[in-house]
């Protein structure tokens, strides 16, 4: 009989677990929660010049690739299912339904990290693109200062937007290339500067900012948050990588410090984890009886 895996994650680094577990002869099943196969690489709109052997290659050509091998090697993909959790011999999606599996690779990718000051709650998480496509795009500030927060902003001021740039570092983190744009952008900058809270005020936003011993209040229309990515994982997630971590591999940008997040890392990371898998004993665990709506492994959790 062949061992199963189940993949949560259909960005690069779940396919790459996918494409791994057929070659070496296991029986492997994507669930994303999204409709689409690629992960953040939807949201990648420059060409991609660091994937040895495709220098320029474009987002979407990949994931058309990837959906193609994906295809080809009839690994199943169950789209809109977002797994919750992994106990005891079963992997959790909403509404109780589970199925039964002894093995399971994480790939969730990562999602923005939230300013934790008063008022921030009420900041809406938008894109550049959005603004920038907005009738009257007004004054923006953009609190951070690594590759995304200093690209956004070069792209706001770029558009003759007048943009602040906050950040609480004696200096930027994003690379020189970007800074040297963002220099020539007309952007004002902002370092050793710490937001300490925000307040909608006349339709735009009160940004009340620590420099040293003295606060000041900047007024804007727009705020961008970019203060970095972290691991997308449940409280429930984590729990289940403490107590199953012989059943429970996390692999992709969740599993790597920011600075080796990339599509190389991803694709190593998924063989590496199939590999793991596939030198380990398979450990059966007893089955348990309190899902509603368990099914056959490797099958949609939607079907009964
Ligand atoms: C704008 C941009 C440009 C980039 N440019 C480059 C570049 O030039 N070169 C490079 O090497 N890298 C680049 N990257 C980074 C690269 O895209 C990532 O390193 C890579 O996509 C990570 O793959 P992953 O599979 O770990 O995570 P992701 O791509 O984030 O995929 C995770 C997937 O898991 C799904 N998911 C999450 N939680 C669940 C759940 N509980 N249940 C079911 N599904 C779930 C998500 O919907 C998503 O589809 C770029 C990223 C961005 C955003």
């Amino acid at each position: 009989m062949r061992h199963r895996v189940e993949i949560v994650g259909g960005g690069p680094a779940g396919i790459a677990a996918a494409i791994w577990a057929r070659r070496l002869d296991w029986e492997p099943a994507i669930y994303e929660r999204g409709s689409s196969l690629g992960g953040q690489l939807n949201q990648v709109s420059l060409p991609i010049t660091d994937l040895p052997g495709f220098p320029g290659i474009r987002a979407h050509e990949l994931c058309q690739q990837l959906s193609i091998q994906l295809d080809k090697l009839h690994v199943p993909i169950f789209y809109g299912q977002e797994a919750m959790g992994y106990d005891r011999g079963y992997l959790h999606f909403a509404e109780g339904r589970c199925i039964a599996s002894s093995a399971v690779v994480l790939a969730p990718g990562v999602r923005a990290r939230r300013l934790a000051v008063p008022g921030a709650d009420l900041v809406e998480d938008v894109s550049v693109s959005d603004l920038l496509a907005a009738k009257e795009p007004g004054p923006t500030a953009v609190i951070g200062g690594g590759d995304r927060a200093v690209e956004a902003a070069c792209r706001l001021a770029e558009r003759g937007i007048a943009t602040l740039v906050i950040h609480r570092g004696h200096r930027l983190g994003a690379i020189p290339a970007l800074q040297q744009r963002l220099a020539a952008s007309g952007a004002e900058v902002l370092t050793e500067s710490r937001v300490a809270a925000v307040e909608p005020w006349a339709g735009g936003w009160r940004i009340h900012v620590d420099c040293g011993r003295r606060r000041v209040v900047h007024s804007v229309h727009q705020v961008v948050v970019r203060i970095g990515m972290i691991p997308d994982l449940s409280a429930r997630w984590q729990a289940s990588l403490n107590t199953e971590a012989d059943h429970v591999y996390l692999i992709g940008d969740a599993a790597q410090s920011a600075a080796y997040r990339s599509l190389v890392t991803a694709f190593a990371d998924g063989m590496v984890a199939v590999k793991t898998l596939v030198s380990k004993p398979i450990c059966r665990h007893k089955p348990i009886q309190d899902c509603s709506g368990m099914v056959e492994p490797g099958s949609n959790p939607t079907l009964r």
